[in-house]
């Protein structure tokens, strides 16, 4: 968190990749989620998005204002604005809601004051996407960590119930 210079209120700030584009939001913000559209997904390279949505009154580019570039998506309506330098996307406006500005989460430091609870297209979800499952170590490559479902379907299929079961294929220790 910082102090707004210009309002002295709380204020979120946040910036691109490479820090060429820097802005700020007034908190707590309007709302947060998660978007597993697939604009969303191809936009960010990434399985979903988490957005913050804050009101446009409360949004405000510090630096790098001249750095942003915008892809308008006239078929749905919506603004992509990103860093024309590293690429990282800033903003996210769609027609039907024109007060918001919609800024991913993690170009943000601190926190925003809201928990990101809601979720947009959710019947898209990749089945790739990580949700948590159990990861351990992977051995012979430091700070690698996988998750073995075949194990655990097997000891499900096989034993009935989760027991010291292993297969003689897993590959670990
Ligand atoms: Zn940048």
């Amino acid at each position: 968190m910082a102090k707004s210079t210009a309002q002295n209120t709380a204020a979120a700030t946040g910036q691109c990749l490479c820090g060429a584009v820097q802005f700020e939001i007034g908190i707590p913000a309007r709302w947060a989620w998660h978007d597993h559209s697939g604009a969303t997904r191809r936009a960010h390279g990434a399985a979903y998005a988490t957005y913050v949505g804050s009101w446009r009154s409360r949004f405000r580019v510090t630096k790098g204002r001249a750095k942003i570039t915008r892809f308008e998506d006239k078929a749905t309506r919506t603004t992509r604005s990103f860093c024309a330098r590293c690429g990282t996307p800033i903003v996210y406006e769609r027609a039907h809601s024109p007060q918001m500005v919609n800024i991913p989460r993690a170009l943000f430091g601190g926190r925003t004051g809201r928990e990101p609870r809601y979720h947009i297209a959710i019947a898209e979800l990749q089945d790739w996407t990580y949700l948590g499952e159990t990861l351990v170590p992977l051995k012979g490559f430091p700070g690698v960590v996988w998750e073995r479902p075949a194990k655990k379907q097997r000891r499900q299929v096989i034993r009935g119930q989760r027991t010291g079961y292993r297969a003689p294929d897993d590959h670990d220790e």
